[in-house]
């Protein structure tokens, strides 16, 4: 394998996995497509502007034109292009049956068409559906309980059935809940490290309570890396750390590392179908030799030392942003 076609790669798991690999095989070629939406960074890859192995492309998976021209010059893709949070989808779901659905289909059609050697579709964890106890395993059902989680769902199947049907050689990664660099500030993590920096008050749904199995970018791009050259076509592996933590922890660990006051709180009206807990058995990626090499805490301290000394980074998005200020003041003014 020579050349990747990486989708979705200016967002935040995307450009971290386009790093780590130029990073990791020096005679790599990588292609990022990427519709540039409000989630999408140029600045996310700016350090690899200059590195010939790495080309930047503007368009949409949604595309047909333009993703026969690209998946032609290419070896393997990894897709990670999708419309990616949750509360957006409550409101506006139309964009990610889209992308996340019709998208992906677009994909998988010229991935058949020039007899692509690997095609790895990220999916997530939240295709499961809510967990009381234990864990999710590859072979449960799925019982997705957003827009989001439910398109996403929609490409995970349609991607199993090009394997089924037409013997596309794919792949399939379900992870738990990424953070580090790069996260646009609307997500929990950024938003309220960032809101705590400015002594903004930081909305946290409900009591607090749901759980979430976190996983530091870094190690999820590894398992990424693990699956596409070493993971059996055909497979779905679930990647988490084992980090079970209820965000009422999270916050508390940012505004203690910040040393900020626990009343910078807010606490808002529960997102509806919010799922209380997730969580991945991870046994069979890491039976192909991967695992997570940072823990929480390690991952926290790292991620909001990054947010302090990246601040034109996140106020560039918070300040200038338009569509950042219009979701921001829907939901959390
Ligand atoms: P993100 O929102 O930061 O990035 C998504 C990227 O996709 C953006 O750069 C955006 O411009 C691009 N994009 C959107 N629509 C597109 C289109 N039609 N054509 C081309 N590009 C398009 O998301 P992320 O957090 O980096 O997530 C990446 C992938 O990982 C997604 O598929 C997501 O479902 C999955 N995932 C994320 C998490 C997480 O915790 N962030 C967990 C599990 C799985």
């Amino acid at each position: 394998m020579q050349s990747i076609l990486v989708t979705g790669g200016a967002g935040f798991i995307g450009s971290n996995f386009v790093r780590y690999m130029l990073n990791k095989y020096p005679d790599y070629r990588i292609i990022v497509l990427d519709a540039l939406t409000y989630a999408g960074n140029r600045e996310n890859l700016a350090d690899l502007e200059k590195d010939p192995r790495y080309l930047f492309y503007h368009g949409s998976i949604g595309d047909e034109k333009v993703v026969d021209n690209l998946m032609s010059n290419v070896d393997a893709v990894v897709n990670f292009a999708a419309e990616t949070h949750v509360d957006r989808s409550i409101h506006e779901a139309g964009a990610f049956i889209d992308t996340d659905i019709r998208g992906t289909f677009v994909l998988l059609e010229a991935a058949k068409k020039y007899g692509i050697e690997r095609f790895l579709h990220i999916s997530t964890d939240e295709v499961y559906g809510s967990i009381e106890n234990g864990s999710f395993k590859e072979t449960d059902p799925l019982m997705p309980n957003s827009p989001y989680s439910a398109s996403k769902a929609g490409g995970d199947l349609l991607v199993r059935s090009y394997f089924k049907t037409y013997d596309l050689p794919v792949l399939i990664t379900r992870s738990s809940n990424n953070y580090g660099p790069y996260q646009y500030p609307e997500k929990l993590i950024p938003l309220f490290v960032t809101n705590a920096i400015d002594d903004q008050p930081l909305p946290l749904y409900g009591d607090g309570k749901n759980v979430r199995d976190w996983i530091y970018v870094e190690d999820n791009c590894a398992g990424i890396d693990v699956v596409l050259h070493r993971g059996k076509i055909g497979e779905i592996y679930n990647i988490g750390a084992g980090n079970e933590r209820e965000n009422i922890y999270i916050t508390h660990f940012i505004l203690d590392y910040l040393g900020k006051p626990k009343s910078l709180i807010k606490p808002v009206k529960d997102r509806p179908g919010h799922d209380r807990r997730y969580s991945v058995d991870t046994s069979k990626i890491r039976a192909l030799g991967w695992e997570p090499k940072w823990s929480l805490e390690e991952g926290l301290k790292h991620t909001i030392d990054w947010y302090v000394e990246n601040e034109t980074w996140w106020r560039h998005i918070k300040e200038k942003q338009e569509e950042y200020k219009r979701f921001y003041e829907k939901h959390y003014a």
